[in-house]
């Protein structure tokens, strides 16, 4: 028997400190489990390589079991193993690690034999839920088996043992402060959380199977249960097959395995697959995302080699696709840094660019292949789309061929369509093109018909980055400008160079002015005097585009008004100087008359602009009743 101390090399205690320090003990597990499958993937390596001595590799798999009577979890797998000498070497010299040495060795063959270690740290985050740890331990070389046992101080004792089989289990005296790691329900959490994709079959206890009834049986018969080993991964994902070997139904499938509790079908996903300049694969699904924007629950999952490692994956996918669901795999992300230093790494702004790019591409092709289909998902997708067109230059440059305008009568317009419909109607007498929009078809109503009695072209914009987004499209164009139906009236909106006559004197529409001004509140309407046609409503009232925009943007965040936020509401009250009704107000003699009659109209403009409310709303509605009387 041999007894010695563990060399701990002191550059290397740091790392392993900072590393348990600060995660959560449960990772204890998936270090074990990792370790267990590189000890299998290195023997189906060397096997597939003659150099296994004759040991077959067979049908593996890695089991974790609980004795509850002794306070032991174990993890036993049918790898490797290791002789006496590689226990010294890669467990006592703490920091160094096995794996890493074995993809040094086996460079060219061994590059996409998925090997998970790298540290030389996994194993000893044992010590962080056990008190004592054992390894039971033989090679397949035909060496005799190991004992190792440690009890967490820098002592460990190491001899001869007599297993048989080639492979390594894992014993662990949990600590009486986590005796939750004894409990079933709890393993078979992290083992759902952590391992669901390994490559190697995990083994966890058994389940009942009901057996499939035979053909003529009776029809009161019960079907037979068998007790079978409770599997409980997957070890062949789909992201870690080729797309050519995948339909429609298996990443159908694969969604409702990754999210159980989602019972909506995604939209339509994107599959991943790279190796050079950095290796990634994954599947990306668009969920539907209309309606209120319910607290994610199910995010974007990171694996490494197939173990899952967290679902936090800002940094690494693009901002704007992290809305998104599904799986990235890549060991190329270094992962116990900050995310800062993160996003600093090139390899990790390759992979995002590389997202973000495939995003497109496939929105591009989905949108050629079948514009109807397209047309039809838009609303669910959309917000991704025009967020990715704000925040990333390059997508927006792409999304000029996918990116769609509604219009308020369900047309889907490209912009170059949109512009090639309206450049002629809809260009003001300074050459700008003048895109009209809304964002709330009953609220707008009235608006959106005096546009389109022009013949304008009015699109629906509604998503809440709208007005961000028009910001910058304006500004990415030439000589563009959106201005939503209600900012003034439909005269006004496209600037022509026609004058309207007012049937009104100048010296009348002082007058006019005046008696508005001295009934309607100063604080909130601008009064605008403006000749429009006499069968145009008599008041309307607008908020000048730029303004409204702005407060918007304040309230989605950004935009940069200082203040904005906090201006009071402010309208311009416009008043059609042609129109009989602003005539008879005109011409009224009691000013008590006139002022009901100025008072009355003000509220009928308010009420089609849904401005009209509460206290005011009732009064008004009383006033009405009166008058019908
Ligand atoms: P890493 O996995 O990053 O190399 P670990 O601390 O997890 O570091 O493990 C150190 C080394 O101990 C491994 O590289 C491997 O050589 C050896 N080892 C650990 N667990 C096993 C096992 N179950 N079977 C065979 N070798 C193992
Ligand atoms: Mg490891």
């Amino acid at each position: 028997m041999a007894t010695g101390n563990i060399n701990v090399s002191v550059e290397n205690i740091f790392p392993l400190i900072k590393k348990f320090l600060y995660s959560d003990h449960e990772i204890f597990l998936r270090e074990l489990i990792s370790n267990a499958t590189d000890a299998t993937l290195k023997l189906k390596h060397l096997t597939a390589i003659g150099e296994a001595g004759g040991v077959e590799y067979g049908n593996p798999r890695i089991e974790v079991k609980i004795d509850k009577e002794n306070k032991t979890l174990h993890v036993i797998d049918q790898g490797v193993g290791m002789t006496k000498e590689e226990v010294e070497k890669y467990i006592n010299e703490v920091a160094f690690s096995g794996a890493e040495e074995f993809l040094e060795k086996y460079k060219d063959s061994a590059k996409d034999s998925g090997i998970i270690g790298h540290f030389g740290l996994g194993f000893y985050s044992a010590f962080m839920v056990a008190n004592k740890v054992e390894i039971l331990t033989k090679s397949y070389k035909d060496e005799p088996a190991a004992h190792w046992v440690c009890e967490g101080t820098t002592e460990f004792t190491l001899e001869d043992a007599d297993k048989k089989e080639h492979g390594t289990e894992i014993i662990l005296h949990i600590n009486e402060d986590d005796k939750e790691f004894l409990e079933e329900a709890r393993i078979r959490e992290l083992l759902t959380k952590y391992n669901k994709f390994m490559p190697i079959p995990i083994k966890f206890g058994t389940r009942e199977e009901t057996l499939p009834l035979p053909e003529d049986a009776p029809e009161d018969a019960k079907p037979e249960t068998k007790t079978v080993d409770d599997i409980i991964n997957n070890p062949n994902p789909a992201w870690t097959k080729q797309p050519n070997e995948l339909e429609d139904k298996d990443y159908k499938e694969f969604y409702r395995e990754l999210y159980p509790m989602q019972f909506e079908e995604p939209l339509f996903h994107i599959h991943l697959n790279v190796d050079y300049p950095f290796n990634l694969t994954g599947i990306l699904y668009f969920p539907k995302l209309t309606g209120n924007m319910e607290i994610q629950r199910d995010k974007i999952q990171l694996y490494q080699n197939q173990v899952f490692v967290t679902d936090n994956v800002e940094g690494i996918v693009p901002e704007f696709l992290t809305m998104l669901r599904g799986v990235i795999d890549s060991p190329d992300i270094p992962l116990n840094v900050s995310r800062s230093y993160l996003q600093a790494d090139s390899n990790v702004k390759k992979i995002a660019s590389y997202i973000s790019r495939k995003v497109a591409d496939k929105l591009k092709s989905l949108f050629n292949n079948n514009r109807e289909d397209f047309e039809k998902k838009w609303n669910d997708i959309k917000i991704v789309i025009e967020y990715g067109m704000l925040s990333e230059d390059k997508f927006f440059e792409k999304a000029q061929k996918f990116a769609l305008y509604p219009t308020v009568d369900n047309k889907y317009l490209t912009y170059e369509e949109l512009e090639e419909k309206i450049k002629d109607n809809q260009t003001d007498k300074d050459g700008n093109m003048v895109i009209l929009y809304a964002s709330n078809q009953d609220a707008q109503h009235s608006y959106i018909e005096a546009a389109k009695a022009k013949g304008y072209e009015v699109l629906l914009l509604d998503s809440p980055i709208v007005p961000h987004l028009l910001q910058k499209l304006e500004s990415e164009k030439e000589k563009i400008s959106f201005v939503r139906v209600d900012a003034d009236n439909v005269d006004n909106l496209i600037k022509k160079d026609e004058e309207k006559i007012s049937k009104l004197s100048d010296e009348e529409k002082e007058k006019l002015k005046t008696d508005f001004e001295s009934v309607v509140p100063k604080e909130k309407y601008t009064v605008q005097l403006e000749a429009m046609d006499s069968d145009a409503a008599p008041l309307i009232i607008t908020q000048p585009e730029f303004m409204r925009r702005m407060k918007e943007m304040q309230q989605t965040g950004g935009g940069g008004m200082f203040g904005m936020g906090n201006m009071p509401e402010m309208y311009n009250l416009v008043v059609n100087t042609n129109h009989p009704l602003i005539s008879d107000i005109l011409n009224t003699k009691t000013a008590k008359k006139q002022e009901r009659l100025i008072k009355q109209s003000l509220d009928l403009a308010r009420l089609s602009q849904n401005l009209l409310k509460g206290e005011e709303l009732t009064a008004f509605i009383k006033r009405s009743f009166d008058m019908v009387k």
